[in-house]
C-alpha cells in the first residue's frame, strides 16, 4: 500500500509538471492501479507493485524527454527582454550628449572607458562620473581656454585664399595709381571711364587690367577719401618736426562764400622744396584776427606747432600787409621772427608803375 501510495504522490507530481496527453494518460493508469491493488492479495500486491516499480521507471524514462522539452522552451524564456546594462560601460550617446559638450569619446586605452578630448583624460566609470567631470573646475578651464585659443590653421591661409588675395591686392594697387595719376596730372575725372576702357583694350590678356572697375565716381571717392587723407596724415607729420612756410590766399566761389587757402611750403628729406596744399577753410570772418583765427585752428586741427611757422606769404592787400593791425603783424604775435612776404608779382607792378611815373614825359 505504501509503494502504491507512493506512486499515486508520484503520478500528481508528473501531472502538474507535465501537460501533455501521455501523462495525463499515464496517471489515470496509475490511479487506477490502486484500485486494483487494494482488491487484491499480498501476492498480487508484491506483482503491482513490481508493474508499479516498472511504471514507476517508465514514468522516470518518461520524464526525462519531458525535461527535454521543458529545455527546449527554456529559450523562448531566455530571449525575453532580460538584459542587463553594465552602466559603467562607455555609450556612444555620450558623444551626442550636448550636455557633454561633444568633447566625450570612447578611450583608447579601455573600450569601456571614456575619455575626454579636450582634458586628454580617461574618465572610469558611469554616466554620473562623465557629467561630474564635466562640471569640474578642471575642464571650464580647459573649456574658456580653447575659447580663447585660435586655430593653428588659421594664421595660414590656403593657397587658394593667398592667391585671391594677391589678386584682390593687385586690383587696388592698380586702381590706386591709376586714381593718384589723375589727381597729380589734373586730369579730369570724367575722362577716367575713357582711360579705363583704352586701358582694358589695350592689355586683353592681363586678369589685373581687366579686373578694374575704377569708374569716375570710384575714383573721385579714391582721391578724396584714400588719397588725400593719407597724404594729410603724412604732410601733418612732417611739418610736427621741421620748420616751413604758409602761401595763404582769399578767394569767393561760385556760391558766393569766401574760402581762405592754405599752401604749405617746405623741404622734403630729399632737400626738394614742395608746395602742398594743407587746407581749404570757409571764411566768415574777413578780418585779419578773422584770418589768424582761421590759420592757428587749422594748423592746431593737425597737431601742427605754430612756432615751426617760419614765414608767410600774401598778396598786397591791406588787411594782409597792414603795418598795424594786418595779418602778418598778428601773427608776429605768435612768431616773432615770422618772415612776412607780400605777392611778388604785385610788388613788381606797383614798382614799375611808380618807376614809370619818374620818367619824362616826352619819352
Ligand atoms: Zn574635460
Amino acid at each position: 500500500m505504501k509503494q502504491s501510495t507512493l506512486t499515486q504522490f508520484l503520478a500528481i507530481k508528473n501531472k502538474n509538471k507535465s501537460d501533455s496527453s501521455s501523462d495525463s494518460e499515464s496517471v489515470v493508469k496509475i490511479n487506477s492501479s490502486p484500485s486494483s491493488s487494494e482488491l487484491s492479495d499480498d501476492e498480487e500486491t508484491s506483482e503491482s507493485s513490481s508493474t508499479d516499480n516498472q511504471e514507476a521507471r517508465k514514468r522516470k524514462s518518461s520524464l526525462k524527454p519531458n525535461k527535454q522539452s521543458t529545455n527546449q522552451k527554456k529559450p523562448k524564456i531566455s530571449n525575453m527582454p532580460r538584459k542587463i546594462k553594465n552602466r559603467n560601460k562607455f555609450c556612444d550617446n555620450w558623444k551626442m550628449d550636448p550636455e557633454l559638450g561633444g568633447f566625450i569619446s570612447k578611450s583608447d586605452m579601455n573600450s569601456q572607458h571614456a575619455h575626454c578630448n579636450l582634458c586628454k583624460k580617461d574618465i572610469r566609470g558611469s554616466i554620473y562620473n562623465v557629467k561630474r567631470h564635466v562640471k569640474s573646475i578642471f575642464h571650464k578651464q580647459n573649456v574658456q581656454a580653447m575659447k580663447c585659443t585660435v586655430a593653428v590653421d588659421q594664421f595660414v591661409q590656403k593657397p587658394e585664399v593667398q592667391k585671391k588675395q594677391l589678386f584682390d591686392d593687385s586690383v587696388k594697387d592698380a586702381e590706386l595709381r591709376l586714381a593718384g595719376l589723375v589727381a597729380k596730372e589734373d586730369i579730369s575725372n570724367r575722362k577716367t571711364d575713357s582711360l579705363l576702357q583704352v586701358m582694358k583694350s589695350c592689355f586683353p590678356t592681363d586678369a589685373v587690367c581687366q579686373a578694374l572697375a575704377s569708374s569716375r565716381t570710384k575714383t573721385t571717392g579714391i582721391i578724396k577719401n584714400v588719397l588725400a587723407t593719407e597724404e594729410k596724415v603724412q604732410l601733418a607729420n612732417w611739418l610736427r618736426n621741421n620748420k616751413f612756410a604758409i602761401i595763404v590766399d582769399e578767394s569767393t566761389d561760385k556760391s558766393w562764400t569766401k574760402v581762405l587757402v592754405i599752401i604749405a611750403k617746405y623741404v622734403d628729406a630729399n632737400y626738394n622744396v614742395r608746395e602742398v596744399f594743407l587746407g581749404l577753410l570757409d571764411v566768415h570772418d574777413a578780418s585779419s584776427a578773422g584770418q589768424k583765427n582761421l590759420i592757428m585752428k587749422c594748423l592746431s586741427d593737425l597737431g601742427i606747432p605754430i612756432q615751426n611757422l617760419m614765414g608767410i606769404g600774401f598778396d598786397n592787400a591791406s588787411v594782409n600787409t597792414g603795418s598795424v593791425k594786418g595779418l602778418g603783424v598778428l601773427l608776429k604775435e605768435e612768431v616773432p621772427n615770422l618772415f612776412i612776404l607780400g605777392c611778388t608779382s604785385h610788388s613788381l607792378a606797383l614798382c614799375t608803375t611808380y618807376a614809370t611815373q619818374k620818367l619824362p614825359e616826352g619819352l
